[in-house]
């Protein structure tokens, strides 16, 4: 096997990783590789695959779908498996108004556009009080996406560094994430929560967060309480708080959006990954009544001009109804898994190379103490090797070591997950 000719893959350095493994064939947590050997996807495949993978009745939603409606445009259009998702993600998020895009970094495109245009309508109509807000605030380590809105409101690091004269300015604000034993946690919350009252002196647009898990920037967690505090202040300060559950949503992070677990409302959200159970592209923001009044106007310019070419695709969204059948069907599911993961990471937690535990949800993480935390950290790579040749895929993030299988993980696979880590910690020395 070798590279091919023709592929070019994703966040990949050719001159230094090893070759792709080439797929056959998947089905629950398990992909099947075309020389015969199987692998649990202990990451959902990049956090998409939520139930397991070839879902039966996903893919019974999608099959039927195609043969009815595989795709309208939606200006001027409007369908069924939409109003139905537009509905139902409605009454959950407690956000009236859906916008559909293709992925996460445009869920998040959007919701900065909707925020930014919500205010420029609002000076339109001589509202005093909305003049002069230019200010986004995001947090340290926040990851929002690859595309240019979405990379500038993400921490800047190794993805961003030769893009970084196009990036607009963002206000930072420290994310105190926290881990099991975590003593100083306070201070770190209130020092975070002064830094964010000082920056909403000035006028701001919004605040952009990745509710209670930051993802990319390594699976870190934080209390419920900050939130409620950060989205107090916000609220105070008359600006938008704008949830990225592109990764959290959809039962990840315990409860079906990391917002309800925390308790708090915002004003936009961004969805995607899991939200077609991981087998379509496809993403949404969701926006409260209040935005989506702000664009109605005689005035043309007060219109939303963005729209993508698959838009609402019928595919995508019967996927997402399928999933939300089945998320709904059985919470506990999505409720219960951390007290599956506990047991096995209070284990692991013992290793001497074992740093930082924690667990959110679906989702528990540690960190291999090597001295030096960055991306590039090779302990990461070295891990992720030892584990495959036990069976179990991951992928880690420099030295952070996670899981976030899917829901319908067996737990003879979870657990032979954590034996894989144990034995590739043991190997490390
Ligand atoms: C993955 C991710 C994104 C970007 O989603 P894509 O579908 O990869 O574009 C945005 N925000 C968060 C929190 C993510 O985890």
């Amino acid at each position: 096997m070798s590279w091919h000719p023709h592929l070019w893959h994703p966040t990949t350095q050719v001159a230094t990783a090893p070759e792709p493994l080439r797929v056959r064939s998947a089905r629950g947590s398990e992909l099947e590789l075309d020389d015969g050997r199987r692998l649990i996807d202990a990451i959902s495949s990049w956090w998409v695959t939520l139930h397991g993978h070839a879902e039966p009745t996903i893919a019974a939603a999608i099959a039927r779908q195609a043969r009815q409606l595989e795709q309208v445009i939606f200006a001027n259009f409007s369908h069924g498996p939409a109003e139905q998702l537009a509905t139902r993600l409605s009454a959950l998020s407690g956000l009236e108004r859906l916008f559909f895009s293709d992925n996460g970094s445009t869920a998040v495109e959007v919701t900065l556009k909707i925020a930014w245009q919500w205010w420029r309508n609002q000076e339109g109509v001589g509202d005093g009080a909305a003049h002069g807000r230019r200010q986004l605030i995001a947090f340290e380590g926040a990851y929002h996406g690859d595309t240019f809105g979405a990379m500038a409101l993400g921490e800047r690091s190794l993805f961003t560094g030769p893009y970084e004269p196009l990036l607009f300015e963002v206000a930072r604000v420290a994310w105190p994430h926290t881990h099991w034993g975590d003593e100083d946690v306070e201070r770190r919350e209130q020092a975070a929560l002064a830094q964010l009252e000082q920056a909403l002196q000035t006028p701001t647009v919004a605040v952009i967060l990745e509710p209670l898990i930051q993802g990319a920037s390594g699976m870190r967690v934080v209390r419920a309480g900050f939130l409620r505090a950060v989205a107090e202040r916000v609220r105070a300060a008359g600006a938008l708080l704008i949830a990225d559950e592109v990764m959290t949503g959809f039962g990840r992070a315990g409860d079906l959006f990391a917002c309800r677990r925390a308790g708090i409302q915002p004003d936009l959200m961004a969805l995607s990954k899991g939200l077609t159970g991981g087998f379509l592209p496809m993403g949404v923001t969701l926006a409260s009544e209040r935005l989506y009044q702000g664009f109605i106007s005689e005035r043309p310019e007060a219109t939303f001009f963005h729209g993508h070419s698959f838009t609402a695709n019928p595919l995508g969204c019967a996927a997402a109804l399928a999933s939300l059948d089945l998320l709904q069907a059985s919470p506990e599911r999505f409720q219960q898994f951390a007290v599956r993961h506990i047991p096995l990471l209070e284990d692991l937690a013992r290793h001497p190379l074992v740093r930082r535990p924690r667990c959110a949800g679906t989702m528990a993480a540690f960190d291999v103490e090597t001295g030096e935390s960055s991306y590039l950290n090779p302990v990461g790579k070295r891990i992720q090797r030892l584990c495959l040749e036990q069976g179990v895929y991951l992928r880690p993030l420099g030295n952070v070591v996670y899981l976030l299988p899917p829901l319908g993980i067996r737990d003879e696979q979870l657990e032979a997950c954590y034996r894989a880590l144990r034995t590739a910690l043991d190997a490390l020395g």
